[in-house]
């Protein structure tokens, strides 16, 4: 890859003169070479407003380039607080910081580093380390929270929503609001109807073919009798899954009879969340055995309660876009409107009216019995 200079701000803590306090001397103490170092970073004795460093990045990227003989690649599987549990390829988890430098080259430094993210680490004693380099990311499953957008997951590929048919009811309309979020946040949406075992799958092959035919993988599973599961593995298999959907559906039992250690692990690390961690929304990535990761949170599964504003609402239903532009309104809600082509299409069984009523009652904001808490 070509090699590009990059020019960043100093830290504004570090407004000082910084060649005097060494600051190559971190780099050379964790194991560059010498000339790894000197030819990464440049100290320019300039004033303390245009004062930068240049370190050298791959072309398209803004991430520092590494030394690949003595790095390893590998994915954060949880963050904690400034600590990043990293996994490499080999199945070691290290301990890691961030490298400085990094956090002057993001906007938000809270979202440097974020679960899902693949990156290179320089390795330490003691299975600790330190994260060199972030590549790019994919997917992005984010937060709003004071203001800003917080990263919670990167490398998403895809989201699996667990409804259960029965045991709680059926509501279809949560599928919706769940689809709808997937759309908004442009993650690939499964879903995934599980407690096949208490109903009769004829009754639910209306809403399987339906949804089906918006071109939404659609599986009927059964933690319990196992129906499903072979499907269900495949779909996680080598992808990196966000498992989504309220308590009860039996998101840990699928885990768990898909790879027996793993519910229970799930259940730990939900109650060290919900007892410790009241307000920060930590997702955990846990290992596949047959290949993939899956995410599974509490707050990661409340992830369709997000606010979404009435005007966007539209733009989640794939198939009511295109009678938009129709609507005698241009701002037409598609509620009490004349000349609504939505309204229309809906009477003459274009489109779907459950579909309609979802969309109804989340421009309402009368989405509120989907909440947990
Ligand atoms: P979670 O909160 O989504 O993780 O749900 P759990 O996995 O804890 O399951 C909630 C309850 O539903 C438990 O009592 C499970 O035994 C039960 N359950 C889960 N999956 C199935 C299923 O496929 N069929 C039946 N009949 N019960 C299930
Ligand atoms: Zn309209």
């Amino acid at each position: 890859m070509a090699k590009n200079k990059k020019r960043v701000d100093l830290k504004k803590n570090r407004s000082k003169p910084a060649r005097d306090k060494g600051w190559t001397r971190g780099f050379q103490q964790h194991g560059y070479t010498e000339e790894a170092t000197l030819g990464g970073e440049r100290v320019r004795a300039k004033g303390n407003l245009s004062r930068k460093r240049t370190i050298d990045t791959d072309e398209g990227t803004t991430m520092p380039r590494v030394d690949e003989s003595i790095c390893l690649p590998g994915r954060v599987v949880c963050v904690y607080g400034l600590d990043n549990l990293v996994q490499t390829g080999d199945g070691r988890r290290f301990r890691c910081k961030v490298r400085q430098v990094l956090k002057s080259l993001s906007m938000d430094e809270r979202s440097i580093v974020a679960t899902g993210d693949r990156v290179w680490i320089l390795p330490l004693p003691n299975n600790e380390g330190v994260i060199e380099r972030v590549e790019p990311r994919h997917g992005i499953l984010t937060r709003a929270s004071r203001g800003r957008e917080h990263v919670l997951v990167a490398n998403v590929d895809q989201v699996v929503i667990v409804i259960a048919l029965k045991e709680p009811e059926l509501k279809p309309h949560l599928i919706d609001r769940y689809l709808a979020s997937a759309e908004q946040g442009r993650i690939k949406p499964i879903i995934c109807l599980n407690k096949a075992d208490l109903i009769d799958p004829a009754e639910v092959q209306p809403i399987v073919g339906y949804y089906s035919q918006l071109g939404i993988t659609t599986i009927l599973t059964s933690a319990q009798s196992g129906m499903g599961l072979k499907t269900l593995r495949n779909l996680l298999k080598d992808r990196q899954s966000v498992i989504s959907g309220q308590s009860g559906v039996g998101k840990s039992s699928l885990l768990n009879v898909i790879q027996p250690e793993l519910g229970l692990r799930v259940r730990e690390v939900s109650d060290v969340n919900q007892k410790g961690r009241h307000t920060t929304t930590t997702a955990e990535l846990i290992a596949l055995s047959f290949g993939g990761w899956v995410v599974d949170t509490p707050g990661i599964r409340q992830f369709a309660l997000w606010d979404i504003i009435p005007e966007e609402v539209e733009g989640f239903f794939a198939e009511i876009r295109p009678y938009v532009p129709l609507c005698g309104f241009p701002d037409c809600a598609h509620t009490h409107e004349e000349n609504c082509a939505v309204k229309n299409a809906v009477a003459l069984r274009y489109l779907n009216e459950q579909r309609y009523f979802s969309y109804l009652g989340m421009i309402s904001g009368k989405m509120e019995e989907a909440s947990e808490e």
